[in-house]
């Protein structure tokens, strides 16, 4: 069911995204996330990260949020927590039944750690 954003022109979202979008953000065509979305592609050279781990060159079909929006939204905008990938790398890194980040994504997570850690720092040093 990977392909059923297509129709709403949300293609390049994380499943998990629509999903939340649909339900929570009915915002997430806006021209914000375009632009950014398209600044992720050309940051990456329109690649999949996932395959040049392995040394294959492939153009990215959307971007996936390492931690997700569904969980983090505070991280929907953070240049370090999207990737893009290929809708088959991407199928990989997502538990089809629930969602849940797995395999690749988690060692994408471990290495996203630091910046990770370092956003909440940042922000806290900012409320407090
Ligand atoms: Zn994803």
């Amino acid at each position: 069911m990977r392909g059923t954003a297509n129709q709403f022109g949300l293609s390049f979202l994380c499943e998990e995204d629509y999903m939340y979008n649909k339900i929570v953000r009915p915002s997430l065509k806006t021209k914000k996330w375009e632009k950014f979305r398209d600044k992720i592609l050309r940051k990456y050279n329109y690649l999949c990260q996932e395959s040049l781990r392995y040394g294959i060159s492939e153009p990215a079909e959307m971007v996936h949020h390492i931690f997700p929006v569904s969980e983090y939204p505070e991280l929907e905008f953070q240049e370090w927590n999207c990737l893009p990938l290929t809708n088959k790398r991407h199928n990989t890194f997502h538990d089809r039944k629930n969602d849940k980040v797995i395999g690749q994504g988690i060692f994408w997570q471990k290495k996203r750690k630091r910046e990770f850690l370092n956003f909440y720092k940042n922000q806290k040093n900012e409320i407090l």
